[in-house]
């Protein structure tokens, strides 16, 4: 079965879209840890990041350095990022945009306004 983030690049499942190429999708986080939480998540399917191709890893990679210069860029703060994958078994980088009130692991209540003005913000 297809995973969620597969659906979303599909787009049976919609999301705050920040980017697209061949290789990669880059989306919100639904559940954001700072405005601006951003998931860049590899169009090829595998759960663990380091199951990906050397080729699909670069291109992950390039996105991700890509985006998270672009989110700097926008927002002007620095950008942190992690990979966990506990919950959801396709490999994926999370771009958050450092401000203070940010706490690992504590999460956002966003209206869905809020999540078009970001992603109005952040798209390219
Ligand atoms: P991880 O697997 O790295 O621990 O976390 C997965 C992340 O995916 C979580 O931050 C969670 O909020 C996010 N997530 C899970 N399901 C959805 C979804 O349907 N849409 C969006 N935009 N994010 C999701």
């Amino acid at each position: 079965m297809a995973s969620i983030f597969t659906k979303i690049i599909e787009g049976e499942i919609p999301s705050y879209k920040i980017y697209e190429d061949d290789k990669t999708y880059a989306f919100l986080d639904i559940n954001p840890e700072t405005k601006g939480h951003t998931l860049v998540v590899p169009k090829v399917e595998v759960d663990k990041i380091y199951e990906l191709s050397d080729e699909d890893w670069g291109a992950l990679w390039a996105s991700v350095k890509k985006i998270a210069a672009h989110i700097e860029e926008v927002t002007g703060r620095r950008v942190i990022m992690k990979v966990i994958g506990t919950d959801v078994p396709h490999a994926h980088v999370h771009l958050m945009p450092l401000d203070e009130t940010w706490e690992y692991g504590r999460t956002l209540k966003l209206r869905d306004e809020e999540f078009e003005e970001i992603r109005d913000k952040l798209a390219f």
